[in-house]
């Protein structure tokens, strides 16, 4: 048994069966763009990545805030940048989750870990922000950007948690 899946053109949105293993490069016979695997289970690869991505971005946020708190603020810097990268890289994972699903309960869970994640990848620019004013001796401006996070940091708990990836697709 050989398994095929199902790639769409990112361009027209014309579909192909392709069969055989990896990921192949499938270029659309019709307008030569790039297609990409499309379906559940393509969308269920990029979240899985994607949640990693935002675990860490969760973990490395909370490590900061505790040096924030403790007036490590460069410390903090450097990992409210670290968290900032692994909430972008997350956040691209999980758009391209959303392009992909093809069933409507699984589009919906990828994009609410899109706008969470997103959410908290501001939450922690704004953070990286307050802790450089901070170190310029900017009170006022630390201040309106810590709360300018937490705002974000609310917006962000609005949303339910994240599927867990084994969850997403059953
Ligand atoms: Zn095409």
């Amino acid at each position: 048994m050989q398994s095929t899946e199902t790639y769409r053109c990112d361009g027209c949105g014309t579909t192909y069966q392709v069969a055989g293993e990896g990921e192949p490069t499938v270029l659309c016979s019709e307008c030569d763009q790039v297609a990409s695997p499309h379906g559940d289970a393509a969308a269920g690869r990029e979240y899985r990545v994607g949640h990693v991505k935002y675990i860490e971005g969760r973990r490395r946020t909370t490590e900061a805030l505790g040096r924030f708190e403790s007036g490590q603020t460069t410390l903090a810097r450097g990992g409210f940048d670290d968290a900032a990268s692994e909430f972008e890289d997350s956040v691209d994972r999980f758009t391209a989750a959303v392009a992909r699903a093809d069933s409507e309960p699984v589009r919906e869970d990828c994009e609410r870990a899109r706008k969470k994640a997103t959410c908290l990848w501001q939450a922690v620019e704004w953070l990286g922000g307050a802790t450089y004013a901070s170190e310029q001796g900017d009170t006022d401006r630390a201040t309106r950007y810590r709360e300018d996070a937490q705002q974000r940091l609310r917006a962000a708990k609005a949303y339910d948690d994240l599927v867990a990836p084994e969850a997403l697709t059953d």
